[in-house]
């Protein structure tokens, strides 16, 4: 069962989960994340920090430990917990404090951004405590680990997690922060922002479990984004690819990585509400459930280019040449369309982009368009339901779409546009494909 930072962000939330928690009667591993708006603080900290602001870095550093004091005066009622969640802060925020005394490293800064699962994980294990709740605390540096790629291997994982749950065969509940790992060197790291999910994935493969519970604070994964369109619904079932593809275009209940695990290793994933554990949520298992269109997503920030070049005609080895460039930067491509003279795809990761384009100038005219977004219709196998192409273009009014990919996946057909046609288009098409105003 993974809790986010907003089911564990107020401690009655907390007071919430421990119950949660402590009703299954299979035994249960819990993973945290911090409380919400901690890892966001930390990420200010180190910034400040790698800046050499002391001053700001400071004041972030306290404004974070009286929110964790306000916060432990309401999560626990005895004496004696109280002194334990109280020491817990000091012992954190002490480690906070010398940081301004030393000078910033990549390395230092990942060890800031792993205080909020550790505090998160400590504190909710003496709110258990005190409720005379049994439990023991898995520490995650000693089992979550990456390779020199910053992969995880749930093969690793499983090796060292296992002894340690040997070991306590008595336990019926485990704790374990979610988002932090230790890598290659043996250094604190993380798994990335929102990595908890890919964490509680991982340790449910490892494990074998019968369930991997991704527990937030809406209802399972919606048909359209509830930010931006007034009405949506929950998708009760998915596939996994179905899932991925979500995950990955920009749904953002679900780390878009958190997937293969589960998927890989048989897990069946239960997206449920914090707030209404009785309702059904989100089931993503192998099966599919139904045949046609489920859900849109949007991933914003995305950048367009385009290659043209007359040497593309007729000539092979060509994408070839491309696509090594990408490689090179390690820079994943998201959409691929081709004409025979041109084409186009598309990055979200902007870092390399100026060595990308100098690179790719001596093959052809390159272009760029940025701020785009992918609009992404996904479901069991969309390609194969009638009339299914004709009610997605047919929703479209006036706006431009710059590439369309159809057919790579079944499940998947992905649009790009200007980044200020997305909240238009996610409206067209929930009416057009949903009947939802
Ligand atoms: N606390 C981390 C973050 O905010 C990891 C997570 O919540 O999943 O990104
Ligand atoms: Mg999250």
């Amino acid at each position: 069962m993974k809790f986010g930072g907003t089911s564990v962000g107020k401690p009655e939330r907390m007071h919430h989960i421990a119950t949660l928690v402590s009703q299954g009667t299979e035994p249960t591993l819990v993973v945290l994340s911090a409380l919400s708006g901690t890892t966001n603080a930390l990420v200010e900290i180190g910034d400040y920090l790698s800046k050499g602001d002391r001053t700001a870095t400071r004041k972030c550093i306290d404004k974070l430990e009286a929110h964790y004091h306000s916060f432990v005066d309401e999560l626990v009622t005895d004496k004696a917990a109280k002194a334990k969640a109280t020491a817990i802060i000091a012992e954190h925020f002490e480690f906070l404090n010398i940081i301004l005394k030393i000078s910033f490293s990549e390395a230092l800064n990942k060890d800031i951004l792993a205080q909020g699962e550790l505090l998160s994980t400590k504190l909710f294990c003496t709110y258990l405590e005190e409720q005379g709740i049994d439990h023991f605390l898995l520490p995650a540096l000693e089992f979550m680990v990456i390779d020199s790629y910053d992969e995880p291997q749930v093969s690793v994982i499983k090796k060292r997690l296992t002894p340690i749950l040997n070991k306590h065969k008595d336990k019926k509940l485990f704790v374990t922060q979610g988002y932090i790992c230790r890598n290659s060197k043996g250094e604190v790291d993380n798994l990335k922002r929102g990595g908890s999910d890919y964490s509680a994935s991982l340790i449910a493969a490892a494990i074998s479990a019968s369930a991997c519970e991704i527990w937030t604070d809406i209802d399972g994964m919606h048909n359209n984004d509830p930010r931006i369109v007034k009405k949506t619904i929950p998708v009760e079932q998915l596939s996994f690819e179905e899932a991925a593809e979500l995950a990955y275009f920009g749904a953002k209940i679900l780390h878009p990585a958190s997937i293969w695990p589960a998927q890989q290793y048989n897990i069946p994933v239960k997206l449920l509400n914090t707030m209404q554990p009785q309702s059904k949520g989100t089931l993503i298992t192998e099966k599919a459930g139904s045949v046609g269109v489920k859900a849109v997503a949007a991933k914003d920030n995305i950048i367009a280019i385009r290659i043209k070049s007359s040497r593309m005609l007729l000539a092979y080895g060509f994408l070839r040449k491309i696509f090594e460039v990408f490689e090179k930067y390690r820079t994943p491509i998201d959409m691929i369309t081709t004409s025979e003279v041109a084409v186009s795809l598309t990055i979200d990761n902007s870092s390399h982009l100026k060595e990308i384009v100098k690179e790719l100038k001596p093959f052809g005219n390159i272009e760029l368009d940025e701020k785009q977004t992918i609009i992404s219709v996904v479901g069991n196998n969309i390609s194969q339901t009638e009339d299914m192409v004709k009610k997605l273009f047919g929703s479209i009014r006036n706006i431009p779409v710059r590439m369309v990919s159809y057919g790579g996946s079944p499940h998947n057909i992905s649009l790009l546009v200007p980044a200020e046609y997305k909240t238009q288009l996610l409206q067209q098409l929930n009416k057009g494909m949903f009947g939802l105003e």
